[in-house]
């Protein structure tokens, strides 16, 4: 999320925190803000009349999160996933339930999305370090590309395995596994009794509850603009949103920008939007269908976005321009009518 979001929320919580105050002492909105977990920011922020508790519930997500983390990182070499990929396409492989489990989801995504979304963009991906600014040489992609396609993934539900159809395949859960943390997240609150909440991790996050009669504010970056910058805030109650930006993991080289979303047919950077927001009722939903448009386009992705009951969308296309989901133009019949946004930044 933005600067000017966490700004327009920490706004929110400050004004709610007052009104609070004044109908009941002992509950309030607690906050916790951590870095480096999954590579990323976490925030955590609940209401609650127990503060204990509230730390405790929020110790239990960071916990979770370190957990999912351990186990699905491939910057860790001991992690379940690393395993995996140094070792199924040897042979299959037994893996955790919850791997399992995210592996099939990570496939439904893939199908949902003509291919877009693929764990396997690793196979060339793990080439690129954008921090370094390092990228494969041409002949280094062609080499590894036949490496990229979900179907060579092969899950066997009955005995919990899985194993690579050929060498040189990786998986990468970077696209979905802070989603699903997020989830993840929220699941630990719930079972905590706590009925408002935010979670979030990097670009993805999910709000439970509103904040009494009002809904949570989250704000959308303008991809050219500095982080505190919004273009837009959309009002959520009980949803997920996620948002996928090329300003995120990118160096640009001769008047080329090189980021960290790949596309699994060419292997370069998929470029064909700026940003790509996502909202739906789970994180891992929107985690897993936010890279969707750089790869397919604005045209063709919220023809996809638009066929999905449950989701709703927010491209910036790359001259700048916006465009909206069917459900977020009830509002307007024009395109580029922000929805909700001045009925947004009225509530508190
Ligand atoms: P964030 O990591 O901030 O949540 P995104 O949700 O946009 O950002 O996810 C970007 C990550 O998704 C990349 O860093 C990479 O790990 C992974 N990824 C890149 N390309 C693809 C792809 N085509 N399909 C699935 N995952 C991808
Ligand atoms: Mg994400």
């Amino acid at each position: 999320m933005s600067e000017a979001a966490r700004f327009g929320l920490r706004l929110g919580v400050v004004l709610l925190a007052a009104v609070a105050a004044m109908t009941d002492a002992h509950a309030e909105w607690v906050t916790r803000v951590t870095d480096g977990i999954m590579g990323t920011r976490i925030t955590v922020e609940l209401w609650s009349d127990d503060e204990p508790k509230a730390q405790r519930a929020i110790d239990a997500v960071l916990d979770e999160m370190r957990h999912i983390d351990e186990s699905m990182s491939t910057y860790k070499p001991t992690s379940e996933v690393s395993q995996v990929n140094a070792h199924a396409a040897d042979g299959p492989m037994h893996i955790s339930k919850e791997l399992f489990d995210l592996l099939t989801t990570a496939r439904e995504y893939s199908v949902l999305t003509d291919g877009a979304f693929d764990i396997t963009y690793a196979s060339v991906g793990y080439l690129y370090d954008f921090r370094k600014r390092v990228r494969p040489t041409e002949a280094a992609i062609d080499a590894a590309l036949p490496a990229i396609n979900y179907e060579h993934v092969v899950l066997d539900p009955v005995n919990q395995t899985v194993r690579f159809s050929q060498k040189g395949v990786r998986i990468d859960l970077g696209g979905i596994a802070k989603g699903y943390a997020v989830d993840q997240g929220i699941d630990v609150l719930k079972s905590f009794g706590i009925t408002r909440a935010y979670v979030s991790a990097g670009g993805d996050s999910r709000i439970i509850g509103d904040r009494f009669g009002h809904p949570w504010i989250v704000g959308v970056r303008d991809p050219r603009k500095g982080p505190g910058e919004a273009l837009l805030r959309i009002p959520l109650v009980d949803a997920a949103i996620s948002t996928s930006g090329d300003y995120e993991r990118f160096f640009d080289e001769g008047g080329v920008r090189y980021h960290h979303i790949i596309d699994p047919h060419t292997g370069h950077s998929a470029s064909k939007v700026r940003s790509a927001t996502v909202i739906a009722p789970t994180a891992t939903r929107t985690d897993g269908l936010s890279k969707t448009a750089f790869v397919l386009g604005p045209d063709k992705a919220m023809e996809i976005y638009n066929r999905i009951e449950d989701v709703d969308a927010v491209i910036v296309k790359l001259d700048g321009t916006v465009v909206y989901s069917k459900g977020m133009r009830h509002a307007s019949p024009a395109d580029a009518t922000p929805p909700a946004a001045e009925p947004a930044a009225k509530n508190p």
